[in-house]
C-alpha cells in the first residue's frame, strides 16, 4: 500500500478497511512515496518503494502530487516507466443512483503507459521556444493493442476502437494506427475493430457513449479521454484504474491528490476502493471483488451516505463504514440463506 499525498492517506485507510472486510486476508506492507518523504530520502520515489512493489508484484496506490513545471519528475510516470507497467486500464461504468447524463455507460479505456509525450524528453530551443519529443514505437503500440484485444476476449467485449490523430501526425500516430490494424487482423471475426480521430472521439463519447466498448489510445489521449469518461459516470471520485506490466501491477484511481480537500475527511474513497476491487480480480479473487463492488454500488444507490462530490455530506470514513456494514449484512444474509434449516 502506497497511501500517497493530499487526500491519499485518508482514502487509503478507508480502502484498507473495506478490503479487509471483503473476506480476503491481506498482509499489508505500507511504504510511503511523494512529498512527505522528499526531506528524508532526497527523492519522492525512494528505491525501497520500487523494491517493495517488485517483491510483492502488486501495489495499491493513492495519488501523488506532481509540482507543475518544475521540481521532481512525476512519481506516477516514473513508476509506470521503471516497472514497465505498459497498460493503463481505466473502466468507466455507470453507477445506479448517480445523477449523470447517461445511465448505461460501460467503457474501458486501455491507455499506452510508457511512451508518447510522457517519455519526458523536452528541451529549450533558445530562450523562447521549447520542444517536447513524442515517441511512438511499433513495439509498444502493438503490445498495447494486443492487450486491448486480449482484454476484450477475456471480458466478453465486442469491439476495440483505436483513437489517434493520424491525419495530422502521420508518422507517429500513423504508426500507432498501423500497429493497431496489424494486431486487429489476428482477432478478425472475434472482436470488431474500428478507429476514430481523437477530437471526433471526444464529441462522440459525449453524445453517444453507448456506441463504444473498449478504447485503445496512446498515452496523452488516453489520459485526457479517461477523465472525460470519468465525467460521464459521476466524476473523478468514482473512476478506478490499473497499471499492468509483465512483472508487477499497480492499482490507483484516475484522480490526483486534490490538496484542497486533504485531511478534511471529505474526499470520496470510491475510486480507490474500486481500484482495490480491480486488484482483487488481478489476484484471482473475482468473488471478493464482486462483493466489494456490489456493496459499494448498493450504498451509492441508496443515496443516504454520499460524499460531497456525489451530492451528499458524508465524510470519507462514514462512507467506508456504510460500505463495510453493507458487506457484512450481505455476508450474513448469504450465510443465513445457506445454513441448514432447523426443524422440529
Ligand atoms: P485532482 O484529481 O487531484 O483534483 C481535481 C478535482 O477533482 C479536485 O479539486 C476535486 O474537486 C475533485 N476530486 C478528485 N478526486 C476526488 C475524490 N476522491 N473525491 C472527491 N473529489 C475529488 O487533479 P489536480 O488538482 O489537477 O491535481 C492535483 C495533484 O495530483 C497534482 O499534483 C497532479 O499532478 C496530481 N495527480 C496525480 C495523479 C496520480 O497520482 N496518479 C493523477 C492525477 C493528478
Amino acid at each position: 500500500m502506497i497511501p500517497g499525498d493530499g487526500i491519499g492517506p485518508e482514502l487509503a485507510e478507508a480502502t484498507r478497511r473495506v478490503l479487509d472486510a471483503s473476506g480476503i486476508e491481506f498482509e499489508w506492507e505500507t511504504v510511503d512515496a511523494g512529498e512527505a518523504v522528499i526531506a528524508e530520502y532526497g527523492t519522492p520515489l525512494p528505491e525501497h518503494v520500487l523494491e517493495s512493489i517488485r517483491r510483492n508484484k502488486v501495489a495499491l496506490k493513492g495519488p501523488i502530487t506532481t509540482p507543475v513545471g518544475e521540481g521532481f519528475r512525476s512519481v506516477n510516470v516514473t513508476l509506470r516507466q521503471t516497472l514497465g507497467l505498459y497498460a493503463n486500464v481505466r473502466p468507466a461504468r455507470s453507477i445506479q443512483g448517480l445523477e449523470t447524463r447517461y445511465d448505461d455507460v460501460d467503457l474501458v479505456i486501455v491507455r499506452e503507459n510508457t511512451e508518447d509525450l510522457y517519455a519526458g524528453i523536452e528541451h529549450m530551443v533558445g530562450p523562447d521556444a521549447a520542444e517536447s519529443i513524442k515517441i511512438i514505437t511499433r513495439y509498444a503500440s502493438e503490445r498495447i493493442a494486443r492487450y486491448a484485444f486480449e482484454y476484450a476476449v477475456a471480458n466478453d467485449r465486442q469491439k476495440v476502437t483505436a483513437v489517434h490523430k493520424a491525419n495530422i501526425m502521420k508518422l507517429s500516430d500513423g504508426l500507432f494506427l498501423e500497429s493497431c490494424r496489424t494486431v486487429a487482423a489476428d482477432y478478425d471475426g472475434r472482436v470488431e475493430f474500428e478507429d476514430r480521430i481523437v477530437d471526433n472521439m471526444c464529441m462522440q463519447l459525449v453524445q453517444k457513449p453507448d456506441l463504444y466498448d473498449v478504447l485503445v489510445l496512446p498515452n496523452l489521449y488516453g489520459d485526457i479521454v479517461s477523465d472525460l469518461c470519468a465525467g460521464l459516470v459521476g466524476g473523478l471520485g468514482v473512476a478506478p484504474g490499473a497499471n499492468i506490466g509483465t512483472e508487477a501491477a499497480v492499482f490507483e484511481p484516475v484522480h490526483g491528490s486534490a490538496p484542497k480537500y486533504a485531511g478534511q475527511d471529505k474526499a470520496n474513497p470510491t475510486a480507490l476502493i474500486l481500484s482495490g476491487a480491480l486488484m482483487l480480480r488481478h489476484l484471482g479473487h473475482p468473488d471478493a471483488a464482486e462483493r466489494v463492488e456490489r456493496a459499494l454500488r448498493a450504498v451509492i444507490a441508496k443515496g443516504e451516505t454520499l460524499t460531497y462530490d456525489l451530492g451528499g455530506s458524508a465524510g470519507t470514513r462514514a462512507f467506508a463504514d456504510a460500505v463495510i456494514e453493507r458487506l457484512r449484512n450481505v455476508d450474513d444474509a448469504v450465510a443465513a440463506a445457506s445454513a441448514p434449516a432447523v426443524s422440529g
